[in-house]
């Protein structure tokens, strides 16, 4: 599966609202270098909503010779895992290598940041840094000193103070939308005596729960997000990557503009539900006087797709109950389970970026994504002979061990396809739904005392149903046209359908998965429950027969199975290669169906 993409003059860059402006902001010559960046929450997998903000984010970086950052904005402990983060990694790689990787936001491990300093303090990551193997990404969490020292500035300059009211309190006391809050009586403590405090909640004198660092705004604010929002709480609660160093962690609305500040980003581009946040995120920035420009926050409508959820809170709910096998089941939107799947890269970013950058909500429909899909594997696969639900037929007419060469198309697209031989014996399978006992009206494919020809074989006819006590189908019996071959007398001799086979005899057995969308209705995201509305079909497995050449299959490689679809050998569950002693075990996933199936 190769899918570097390169810019070029017949590709492009996208423009949207955004792009405008960075634009703009370029041709004011308004920073020295366009900085933006991707802050995962490391809670859970990437998924296919992610992918559009990497796109856009590494895309506009690209576009200007900037950088993007990839940053874990892990403050919250509680939830946070190295899994995730790892995966986090991988995915974006995987999404963007080749792509936007000279500006991949890592860091070299280990090494000392360059030594920029910002109020006397160091202010890391300012310079760009190339990718390595041996990187790791930034994350939130290495700024906590540094957040640290601001929330003691933001005290000395009386814009935070340390509140005793309890999560319950807090929450009634900042009143509603249509109603403004009520001061905290902790609001008018003293400098010296919230210094202390604080100190004292670091140093972990306190229990959860018990004290606050707030923000000192105003409790009649129009937006709830201004009335005194929480800046640190108390979590007793070690770090995925910080250990058992702290028990007070900064909230999102307090690490994220700073550490976007920290990196020297010009443009921090989230989703639209921050957009009542950004009040907050200026404030808090202005508040600390900070010496360099400031970044801004500018606000984008979620990639919502139909039949999928796209919310990592819902999507861990599936894994945790079990309706799918793990985060990369290949049925998951996850950018893990779509790479299970066999969704290029390519493909992905062709349909993020195809989608635009809007400011109004909407549902794509998942149409669109299969298109793109597609359009990307049409020209790559290579296509090959696999019966899903085998028939047995007999030709009568050739002998047992008899071997009859085939020549079949690798790639019909390429302008020198090549070919490989595919080998008919008195044995085969047929498609079961090839065959019909009582054929429908305008069903030319197999029935009792019909031709079809067998793709890049001949013509057979079907002489004889072979059924069992039970009135069950048992095997078909018929003969071969081997006149009708290519190269032979009667090779243009034309009958109406075409299907697909593989000689029983020289095949390899295969499980084969074949998936459908995970949800029964467009929106399962505006159900009540959306475990009610899991598609209870989603996943088909089956004992296939493969053309043998299949047996060297490897994860990564795409093959079309003519009339069926697109399929991939299952990272996890396949063997790789050639048996090294006896059968190995096949697994392939259908990625999607073709469009339209020939012939039928
Ligand atoms: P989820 O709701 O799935 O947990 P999130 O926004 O909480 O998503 P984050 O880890 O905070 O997840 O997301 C990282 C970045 O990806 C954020 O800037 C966020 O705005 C963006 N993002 C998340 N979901 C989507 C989506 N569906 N479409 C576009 N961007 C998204
Ligand atoms: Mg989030």
């Amino acid at each position: 599966m190769s899918d570097a993409i390169s810019a070029s003059a017949a590709t492009p860059a996208p423009t949207d609202f955004i792009r405008d402006l960075v634009a703009r902001h370029v041709a004011e010559q308004r920073y020295a270098k366009i900085v933006t960046r991707f802050p995962p929450e490391p809670n859970g997998y990437l998924h296919i909503g992610h992918a559009k903000s990497i796109c856009l984010n590494f895309g506009i970086a690209r576009e200007n010779a900037g950088q993007c950052n990839l940053r874990m904005d892990d403050t919250n402990p509680a939830k946070e895992e190295v899994e995730y983060v790892e995966s986090i990694i991988a995915d974006v790689q995987w999404l963007i290598a080749g792509w936007a990787d000279h500006c991949l936001g890592f860091k070299p491990k280990g090494a000392t940041p360059t030594a920029v300093t910002t109020n006397g303090r160091p202010d890391h990551y300012l310079a760009p840094v190339a990718p390595g193997a041996n990187s790791e990404p930034f994350s939130a969490s290495s700024y906590f000193d540094q957040l640290y020292a601001y929330a003691v500035e933001l005290i000395k300059r009386g814009k935070a103070y340390v509140c005793d009211l309890s999560p319950a309190d807090t929450d009634k006391y900042r009143g509603a939308p249509d109603r403004p809050g009520k001061d905290s009586p902790f609001r008018n403590r003293s400098v010296a005596e919230n210094l202390d405090l604080f100190t004292r909640m670091k140093a972990g004198e306190f229990p959860e729960g018990a004290r606050s660092l707030r923000s000192k705004i105003d409790m009649a604010s129009p937006n709830m997000w201004l009335r005194d929002q929480l800046l640190y709480r108390i979590r007793h609660t070690a770090h995925h990557h910080t250990g058992d160093q702290w028990c007070l962690y900064p909230l999102y609305d307090y690490a994220h503009c700073l550490s976007d500040y920290l990196e020297g980003i010009t443009h921090s581009i989230c989703t639209l539900e921050f957009t009542d946040h950004r009040p907050l995120y200026d404030w808090v920035l202005e508040s600390l006087g900070l010496p360099r420009p400031l970044p801004h926050q500018y606000e984008f409508a979620k990639l919502n797709l139909g039949y999928t959820i796209v919310s990592k809170r819902r999507l861990l709910q599936l894994v945790n109950e079990k309706v799918v096998a793990g985060w990369d089941d290949p049925r998951m939107p996850t950018l893990s389970g779509l790479r299970r799947r066999g969704v290029p890269a390519s493909a992905l970013r062709r349909f993020v970026t195809g989608v635009g950058v809007t400011k109004f909500d909407s549902l794509t429909d998942v149409a669109v994504f299969e298109h793109a899909i597609r359009e990307e594997l049409n020209t790559g696969a290579q296509r090959r002979l696999a019966v899903l639900r085998p028939v047995r037929l007999v030709l009568t007419n050739l002998a047992p061990g008899e071997t009859i060469e085939c020549r079949a198309t690798n790639d019909p697209q390429s302008e020198a396809p090549s070919t490989r031989v595919l080998a008919l014996t008195r044995e085969v399978f047929i498609e079961s739904e090839d065959f019909a006992e009582v054929p429908p009206p305008k069903f030319f494919r197999l029935k009792p005392g019909g031709e079809v020809r067998l793709k890049y074989a001949c013509i057979i006819k079907c002489d004889e149903v072979v059924k069992d006590a039970a009135g069950r189908l048992v095997e078909l019996r018929g003969t071969a046209d081997l006149t009708t071959r290519s190269g032979q007398p009667n090779s243009d001799r034309k009958v109406k359908g075409t299907i697909h086979w593989v000689s029983a005899t020289q095949c390899v057995e295969a499980e084969v998965r074949l998936y459908d969308r995970l949800f029964i209705v467009p929106e399962p995201a505006a159900e009540e429950d959306f475990l009610k509305v899991v598609n209870p079909r989603s996943l088909e497995v089956l004992t296939a027969k493969l053309e043998s050449s299949l047996v060297t299959a490897c994860p990564g490689e795409l093959y079309q199975f003519e009339r069926l679809g697109y399929f991939t050998p299952d990272a996890k569950d396949s063997a790789a290669g050639p048996p090294p002693a006896g059968a190995p075990r096949l697994v392939f996933n259908r990625t999607i169906t073709l469009k339209d199936a020939w012939a039928k």
